[in-house]
């Protein structure tokens, strides 16, 4: 499937830039974005918008670079809830209980994917290349944000986290609206052959019509595309799965990409939490 640019859009408040995506603004129940580079306070190898703690940036720079972000996308600070990633698939259901946790409480570690149907909580993601997949469902009011860089997307954590929002809230498969958020794009996620034989043991989802061979031990792998058959395995309907198309490594003036700094960079963010009723447009 081709990548479809217009299925992101930044957008500018305040001097900070954020992604927001066009099948998920059509969703009045939610609010979303994903994080870019611009409008922070962050200096050198973080500038500006670094939204990663523990990688050399003063705490308090981090803190400012979240208030400012959700300051121009209409987030309250508060509400946050994030969690210690570890590149498995372990879902976590969440509420309002466990606002701040990641930010002013300890995070749970462990967990790359939460769930909720509190008004009052964002989750939050953290990512640098990795996958961030954007869970909504407009029947039962309830919503799911993962992280799945390419041991999470190898571990299915797309379908656990359909599974969880089913398990937890009753939600169908065929109801949920999915995105599949910028990261490292097939253009530039080059692995050499253990990684791709975790991937091309996929059997369920013809993985040679997403992965390609160069030669010499070396092959490109389409994370978007993986995680968009997982999905769609997980009975989500493919039309209602959208894919931003956006390269962390192709864009260094716009996104923090693991890659293509060799780890010295900040970090990016989704976020996405359920609107007040009364807070609707
Ligand atoms: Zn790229």
């Amino acid at each position: 499937m081709k990548s479809d640019e217009r299925q992101v859009r930044l957008n500018r408040k305040n001097g900070v830039g954020f992604l927001t995506f066009p099948r998920l603004e059509a969703l009045p129940f939610l609010r979303h974005v994903f994080s870019t580079r611009l409008g922070g306070v962050s200096q050198k190898e973080f500038s500006s918008l670094n939204l990663a703690f523990g990688r050399g940036d003063p705490n308090e720079n981090v803190l400012e670079n979240y208030r400012r972000l959700c300051a121009a996308a209409g987030f309250d600070a508060t509400s946050l809830v994030s969690s210690a990633q570890v590149h498995r698939s372990a879902v976590r259901r969440v509420g309002r209980q466990n606002r701040g946790e990641g930010f002013t409480k300890p995070k749970p570690a462990g967990v790359d994917g939460m769930v909720t149907n509190e008004t009052g909580v964002t989750l939050v993601t953290h990512h640098a290349d990795c996958v961030p997949l954007y869970f909504a469902d407009p029947v039962r009011r309830a919503i799911g944000l993962a992280h799945a860089g390419w041991r999470g997307t190898a571990a299915r954590i797309g379908a656990e986290t359909v599974h969880t929002l089913t398990r937890e809230y009753g939600s169908r498969p065929e109801d949920l609206v999915c995105v599949v958020g910028p990261s490292i794009g097939p253009c530039c996620f080059e692995v050499d052959s253990p990684v791709f034989e975790i991937f091309a043991a996929m059997g369920d989802l013809t993985p040679r019509e997403w992965i390609r061979e160069d030669g010499g031990g070396k092959y490109h792998i389409d994370l978007w595309e993986a995680n968009r058959r997982i999905l769609m395995r997980a009975g989500v309907p493919e039309q209602n799965i959208s894919v931003s198309g956006l390269c962390t490594r192709c864009h260094p003036d716009l996104l923090f990409s693991h890659r293509a700094t060799g780890g010295k960079r900040g970090g990016l963010a989704a976020f996405l939490a359920l609107r007040e009723a009364d807070d609707e447009n």
